[in-house]
């Protein structure tokens, strides 16, 4: 079967189209900017990938876009649209409706849009994308597949805030968590990596990238994680700052007086390793400066490694141990400097990153030393993946059954 997953930001849409069977990734892309005079159009796979600029005023648009490149010119992957057997879309923010992936019907679309208020640019995003396909292939059975749906398992001590209790039921204000398809495979990748069942450990995921969150996986269920109501929450991150005293808000917006919306440009993007730094989100960049002896750069280097410390510590407590510490996400993969940071000091609990597997090997592997209680592994991120398997689950049954007369708008869930 072959699934377009597709990702839809606020100015963008990426995808992929994937062969579920084989895990293969047939084609994939990016449109970029849509709706500015310079949007953009990535298609291919690596080496073969072309760059178009092209007008692309909406997601419609940009899905249209995205249809003929799959089915016509060099780059094609199929011969015809009947070669899509079926869509998952990545939602960001399913809010108290979705424990679970669930295929696209009105009111899934309805519930998306009424979960925008609490990302706004995302889920208005993802339904342009939805209602583009839908124009472009009527027939074509849609998954969702939610970032928050995995955490529904929190209990509520670790998902409500110390805030009157008014406000959750007012406005709904409590943990959602964000990047949950990410902890989700790395939690099911780490389990069959170590050949154990998911049911059997206790994980600490951690998705440490230019945004950065970390979940403490019980037996398979999320059972905390550091993203809030907002992915701004937790640790601190490229551009955002993470937990910090919320003091510090009023604080500010007093000082400098500054507007709700001036306010939230500081905290998301102008805070993290670039506030601190003053150079850059880059980990990369920040390092190469810290190196070159820069206080700041070297401050922020520190802070960050800290932070994501803090939140192990704080979950092997909320789990009462820890068997796995799974590391995904740019710096997660790549940069060993930073993990060898983030575990020094640990070693008392029983977790000891053995330093050479820790600089070299294959992209997935084990990087705790032999005698470690704790295993730690990485494990390179597939949300893409992830989406297109859920949507196969929910789909394939529909798909392959020539009685049941797929039709979007009768089903009933
Ligand atoms: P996003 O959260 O935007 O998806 P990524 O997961 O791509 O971000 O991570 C981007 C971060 O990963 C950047 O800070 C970048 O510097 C860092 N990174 C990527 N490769 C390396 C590397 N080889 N060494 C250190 N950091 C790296």
């Amino acid at each position: 079967m072959n699934v377009l997953v597709i990702n839809a930001g606020s100015s963008s849409l990426k995808y992929q189209l994937i062969n579920v069977e084989s895990q293969t990734v047939l084609a994939k892309g990016l449109c970029d900017r849509v709706g500015s005079d310079e949007a953009m159009h990535k298609h291919g796979l690596d080496d073969n990938e072309v760059c178009i600029h092209t007008p692309m005023p909406d997601h419609d648009h940009a899905v249209a876009l995205v249809l003929e490149a799959l089915t016509s010119g060099p780059n094609k992957a199929i011969d015809s649209l009947d070669e899509i057997d079926a869509v998952g879309h990545r939602i960001v923010q399913g809010g108290k409706y979705f424990d679970r992936s669930v295929i696209i019907d009105e009111d899934v679309i309805a519930k998306i849009d009424e979960m925008a208020e609490l990302a706004p640019l995302h889920n208005k995003a993802a339904i342009q994308g939805i209602r583009g396909c839908q124009h472009h292939m009527p027939d074509t059975p849609m998954v969702a597949v939610f970032d928050t749906s995995f955490y529904q398992s929190l209990p509520p001590k670790a998902y409500m805030y110390p805030i009157p209790y008014e406000y959750y039921e007012k406005y709904a204000i409590r943990k959602y968590g964000a990047h949950g398809t990410s902890h989700r495979y790395i939690a099911e990748r780490a389990a069959d990596l170590l050949e154990e069942d998911l049911q059997d450990l206790k994980l600490i995921t951690c998705h440490l990238g230019n945004g950065c969150s970390i979940s403490a996986v019980d037996h398979g269920m999320a059972v905390d994680t550091s993203m809030g109501l907002t992915p701004l929450d937790g640790l601190m991150m490229g551009t955002r700052c993470g937990s910090i005293d919320p003091a510090i808000v009023t604080y500010l917006m007093d000082h400098e007086g500054l507007t709700p919306a001036e306010m939230d440009d500081v905290l998301n993007k102008k805070s993290g390793l670039l506030g601190v730094s003053g150079i850059s989100n880059d980990l990369r960049t920040v390092d190469e400066a810290a190196e070159k002896g820069d206080e700041r750069a070297l401050l922020a280097y520190d802070m960050y490694s800290n932070s994501a410390k803090k939140y192990i510590g704080q979950y092997i407590a909320v789990m009462g141990g820890v068997d796995c510490i799974v590391l995904t996400g740019g710096v997660g993969e790549n940069s060993a400097k930073m993990r060898r940071m983030i575990f020094a000091g640990l070693q008392t609990m029983g977790i000891r990153l053995d330093e050479s597997r820790n600089r070299t090997g294959p992209r997935e592997r084990e990087i705790s030393t032999d005698d470690s209680e704790v295993l730690i592994v990485i494990i390179p991120t597939d949300e893409e993946l992830m989406i297109a398997r859920d949507t196969y689950e929910l789909v394939h049954d529909l798909i392959d059954d020539p009685e049941i007369d797929y039709n979007p708008d009768m089903l009933l869930f």
